[in-house]
Order: structure tokens, then sequence, then C-alpha cells
């Protein structure tokens, strides 16, 4: 059994590795359990970024996907994270959510991917709507189907990463399927969830105008997405994969001009999306 550790106020850019080397795999934990424990990353207190106002934003550990651009692949895996109790992350929100709330804020789960540690987030999730706060997860919509109405009802807004329109694009950039994203947004739709749509604009990977189209197409008929937001391809978390000994495809792709940002929210705006 991991060792109970403490939750620290960090950074997504912090690395993390090795803290826990005896958690279980990550693609074994499910829903299962009550959620008491789990493995965190990290949290930072003060993002205005990550959703409306003011927010915590808790990166779980565990994912799934590997995407080839990804900024922080220390939280790929639960072994690299910190073994926590609920009730002291909900007790360190708690200390928090007056300026939250003062703030017109509330908590973002991140990660990672947080529904890895399903039973854990919906614990987290739960507490604070408890304490008034907005609550929001950002997620790849990969796992969506392990998301049942009641953690659902606990979200006031899902960040949802589409990383590609195309399927072979998507094999390419995370090494899984596109279709349960897909039909996870499908599923937020039809609920009438508020999205904020995210696309991570990466050269020579996912700026084909073809692949775009394919998401602008998807998403503009969605009253539900509120935007879609697009993220230029950086370079702050390739240390990360030198540190860890990964194999980095991207040490020579160059953050997106200004230009093919623009052309490519041009792109989402004429096919009716609301694009920042
Ligand atoms: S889904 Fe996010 S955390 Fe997971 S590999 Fe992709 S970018 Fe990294």
């Amino acid at each position: 059994m991991s060792q109970l550790g403490s939750i620290e106020a960090g950074s997504r850019h912090d690395l993390h590795v090795g803290i826990s080397p005896d958690a279980p795999d990550e693609a074994a934990v499910g829903d299962g359990g009550e959620g008491a424990f789990g493995y965190v990353h990290s949290y930072e207190s003060s993002s205005r970024y990550d959703g409306p106002g003011l927010r915590l934003v808790l990166f779980m550990s565990g994912c799934l996907l590997r995407c080839s651009y990804c900024h922080n692949p220390d939280t790929w895996h639960l072994k690299d994270g910190t073994y926590v109790s609920a009730a002291q992350v909900i007790g360190r929100l708690g200390k928090f959510a007056p300026a939250l709330r003062a703030l017109d804020g509330g908590i973002t789960i991140s990660g990672g991917e947080p529904m890895v540690q399903l039973a854990f987030t919906r614990r987290v999730l739960a507490a604070a709507k408890q304490m008034g706060l907005h609550t929001a997860i950002e997620t790849s919509g990969f796992l969506g189907e392990r998301a049942d109405e009641s953690y659902l009802s606990q979200l006031d807004l899902v960040l949802l990463d589409i990383k590609s329109g195309d399927p072979d694009t998507y094999r390419k950039a995370t090494g899984r399927e596109l279709a349960p994203t897909l039909r996870f947004a499908e599923r937020l739709a039809a609920e009438g969830k508020p999205v904020w749509v995210r696309f991570t604009l990466v050269p020579g990977l996912t700026d084909d105008p073809e692949n775009v189209e394919k998401i602008a197409r998807f998403v503009a008929p969605m009253k539900n997405v509120e935007w879609v937001e697009v993220q230029p391809f950086h370079q702050l978390g390739s240390f990360k994969w030198r540190a860890m000994g990964l194999e980095y495809k991207h040490a020579d792709t160059s953050p997106p001009t200004p230009d093919v940002v623009n052309r490519v929210l041009e792109q989402l705006r004429a096919a009716g999306c609301h694009a920042r």
C-alpha cells in the first residue's frame, strides 16, 4: 500500500516522478471502492484559465492516452503521484472556498485524466458542490462511458479536449481511438451540459485544415458548446520527457505562428463555432 502523503500547492510544470512506486496500474483503476484515497500530481490555487472565475485546479495522476506532445507525462502513471486522502483534498479546498466563491470561480479537476480515478474525483466534486462551488473537469472524454448520470450531475462545465477531428490523426497523436470522445461529446450535447472544447494546435500534427474542419463541423451544431479554445503547442513540458528518459518526437516542433492560430480560429468561426 502506498504511503499516505500530503497534497502540496505546486504547478502543472513541476516534475513529479516515482513518489508512490507500489501504486496500481492506472488501467486497472475504475469506480471500484469508495474513493477515500487517490493519487494526485499537484494543485494550483489561482488559475484564471481553466474555467470561469478563479479556479483551484487539481491535477490527478493517471491517463490512458499517450499524446506525443503531452506537457505532463509525469501525470500518466499513478505511481508518479502522491497518495492522499479525499478528506485532505476536501479540507484544503474548503480553505480556498470563500475566495473562489467571491471571485465567481470554483474547482477544476484536470490531469492526467480525472475519470481514471472516478470514485475519488466523484467524492471531491460532490464536496465542492456542497460548498457552493462551480465545478469542472478537464478530460479527453476517452473514459466518458465511465461517467454515470450522478457523476455528470456534479459537473457545471466540462472542458473537453478534442485532440483531432480525424480518427487516423487522433490515433497518431494519442495512441487511442477518437470514437469514445465523440460519443461523450454527443451525450453531453444531448444533456445540454455546458462544454468548452479544447484543441491543441500542433504544427505538423493537428494543424491540417481538413483535420480542423472535421472538429469545426462536429462541434458547430452543439448548442451546449460555449467555446472552442485553441491552445497553441508549446515546449514547457519538453524537459519532463528528457528527465523521464522518454523519446520526445516534438523536440524540433515550434509553436504555431500567430498567422496559423488565426487561420484556425477563423476556420472554426466560419463553421459557426465560438472560438478563442
Ligand atoms: S490526455 Fe492529457 S495528460 Fe493524457 S497524454 Fe494526452 S495531453 Fe497528456
